[in-house]
């Protein structure tokens, strides 16, 4: 007996806007097909673990399986099954329904990436790429039936009896011409493993050969199914029960090209007031520039959904890697509707502040390993404490600064130490740092020797930092240590006598601007320490700054003064005896000479000197030797 009947809809013909609305992707359609037949499965073991099924579970595992000759995908599972009526009721109406609700609410929706897999259209995805759709079901209710529905993608269907024997649904997908690429072993086998590949109840594809200690301790090769999946990953587990080379081996597992341990790992794991568990590691940051994101995925009841974590995962923190489970992420809506969500932005916030918790408790409990780590950890902390007030509220506790010897401080132990000596007149805390340790080292052991401390700033992130940092604390101002000569860094309104009478001073700044000859230079003679360098060339702090932020893409005011030549101040040393020697000499050209190479000296210490330039420079020291 076959009964014919026709699907109520308003739309006419439903399956062109499927197929343009998910073009893109079409490969989800696996995902969905397997999932349902994966909450088959697990409904029917919740039956039997309430007793309400009292019938042999048997193999419960999902099989797909392709002819590439028949040209179709069959998927199959032992799990619930439908009745015929249950086929009429959840295949026939309600899907349609559904999918003409979210045609109707989405048809102004033009960005068809914008809703890539976020919607659960279920089964009516298989139209994607199959031209016709059999299910042969059949229900674990004691005496059902079983029944053959098929649908060739237009809105009628036909259902009819089967001999289907044991219980559960198999679903044959007649793949389409245009979709033959997914009748390729590769390719399934793909799919599976990025959409799959922790879903809980065991998929089988295939075969496979594993070789095996048989008796005699011989080796064997046995054909065994191919499990494509693990059904249990450790983040559906209790934390209690795992050891930290679970949390390694699981790394491994995610990213099988990866050298490197992860730092460190948190376990997420929360059901009130939204339900979320996840693991995010913490990778080893070895090059600042090269860093990924989307390395954290998006699960949703161990349903692969996304690697773009966009919104849930705060920005700051997308570079760390891992997965994220949640049911409770909104997944049939399109990204941009995600962000003002109010289950997305408290998964967001709760993230941040564990990752807080997490770093607070390595720094309370283990100082020396944090410090050690702070190489990489540093980035997160930094890059969060300026993307996030209150994330920066939560991690000034922890956050280091570490100086030019490798000492390591807190910003309030920092505080602390460099009040006593780095005060400026106004009462600023001047805090000195470099950028280039080993570039700048005439200047810091310039400040050194001033008992100075200089920190190190090295860092992608660290001019932002520092503006950060000068912003919420007060009386605070970073000055990298080559920005003026090591007496000027801090002003303590201290001047030294100069040796040199007015007009020898206002003599030697014109031999200097004689001798330099360009504008990018301005030159000051001011009274130095005897032992400072005769003429040292600093790069003004503000103006460095704007240059710096032009480079880094700020707009605005910021991109006229950016694009001005860089400035530099030429501060000529009026105590050193060079200069002095300079003003008295009886023959201009060779004052003239002195201080050109007082100038050459100056451009050396900051790696400033190249070419012919440098070549001349050679050249008069060696003539000036042998003098
Ligand atoms: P969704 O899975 O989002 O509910 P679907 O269109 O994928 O929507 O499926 C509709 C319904 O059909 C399911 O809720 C389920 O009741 C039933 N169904 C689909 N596949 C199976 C299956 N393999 N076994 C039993 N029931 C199924």
């Amino acid at each position: 007996m076959q009964e014919k009947g026709s699907i109520s809809i308003h739309t006419e013909n439903i399956f062109p806007i499927i197929k343009k609305f998910l073009y893109s992707d079409h490969e989800i359609f696996l995902r969905e097909i397997v999932s349902n037949a994966v909450d088959a499965t697990q409904k029917l073991k919740q039956l039997a673990s309430m007793g309400e099924f009292k019938g042999e579970l048997g193999d419960v595992r999902v099989k797909v399986s392709f002819d590439k000759d028949a040209k179709t995908i069959t998927i199959s599972d032992a799990g619930i099954g439908m009745t015929g009526d249950e086929v009429k009721k959840y295949i026939n109406q309600i899907a349609f329904s559904g999918a003409t609700d979210f045609v109707e609410k989405y048809k102004d929706v033009t960005d068809k990436e914008q809703i890539i897999g976020m919607f659960g259209l279920g089964f009516y995805s298989a139209f994607m790429v199959a031209k016709e759709v059999e299910i042969v079901t059949k229900s674990h209710q004691e005496g059902s039936e079983a029944v053959r529905w098929v649908c060739d993608g237009s809105t009628s269907y036909s259902i009819e009896k089967s001999d289907k024997e044991g219980r559960g649904t198999d679903v044959i997908l007649h793949i389409a011409e245009d979709s033959e690429e997914f009748l390729e072993e590769h390719r399934i086998s793909q799919i599976l493993t990025k959409y799959c590949k922790f879903l809980p109840i065991e998929i089988v594809f295939g075969t496979k050969e594993e070789t095996v200690k048989g008796e005699d301790d011989k080796e064997e090769k046995v054909v065994k199914d191919n499990v494509i999946n693990n059904p249990t990953p450790i983040w559906a587990k209790s934390p209690s029960d795992l050891k930290d080379e679970d949390y390694l081996a699981f790394y491994r597992e995610l990213y099988p090209m990866t050298m490197d341990e992860p730092l460190f790992w948190i376990h997420l794991n929360v059901d009130y007031p939204f339900n979320l568990t996840g693991i995010l590691y913490f990778p080893k940051v070895k090059d600042q520039l090269d860093l990924q994101r989307n390395n954290i995925s998006l699960y949703s009841r161990q349903v692969f959904i996304t690697g773009e974590v966009k919104d849930i995962v705060p920005e700051f923190l997308q570079l760390l890697h891992g997965v994220i489970d949640s049911p409770d992420i909104p997944l049939n809506v399109s990204r941009s509707y995600l962000q003002s969500d109010a289950n997305v932005k408290k998964i967001n916030n709760y993230i941040s502040k564990k990752v807080s918790e997490k770093l607070q408790g390595i720094f309370k409990n283990d100082r020396p390993s944090f410090e050690e780590k702070w190489e990489s950890i540093g980035l997160f902390v930094k890059y969060g404490m300026v993307a996030d007030e209150k994330f920066y509220d939560r991690a000034q506790k922890y956050a280091l600064l570490k100086n030019v010897d490798g000492k390591c401080s807190t910003i309030e132990e920092y505080k602390a130490q460099a009040e006593v000596n780095q005060k400026d007149k106004d009462g600023n805390l001047v805090v000195l740092y470099a950028n280039d340790p080993a570039l700048q080292d005439g200047f810091i052991q310039a400040a050194k020797a001033r008992s100075y401390d200089v920190v190190v700033m090295d860092g992608v992130l660290d001019n932002h930092f520092i503006n950060t940092l000068e912003q919420k604390l007060e009386k605070v101002q970073f000055k990298r240590v080559d920005a003026e000569t090591a007496d000027k860094l801090i002003d303590k309104d201290e001047k030294l006598e100069s040796v040199l009478s007015e007009d020898d001073t206002t003599k030697a700044k014109e031999i200097f601007e004689k001798a330099i000859g360009d504008s990018a230079y301005a030159v000051s003679v001011d009274p130095l320490a005897t032992d400072d360098l005769p003429l040292s060339i600093t790069r003004p702090e503000f103006m460095r700054r704007m240059r710096d932020m032009q480079r880094q893409g700020g707009g605005g005011p910021m991109a006229f003064m950016g694009s001005m030549p860089e400035q530099f101040t030429a501060t000529v040393n009026a105590n050193h005896p060079l200069v002095t020697k300079l003003v008295k000499a009886e023959n201009e050209d060779e004052a003239v000479a002195l201080a050109k190479q007082a100038f050459n000296i100056g451009l050396l210490s900051q790696n400033m000197l190249s070419g012919a330039d440098l070549t001349d420079f050679i050249k008069r020291s060696v003539e000036l030797a042998s003098k």
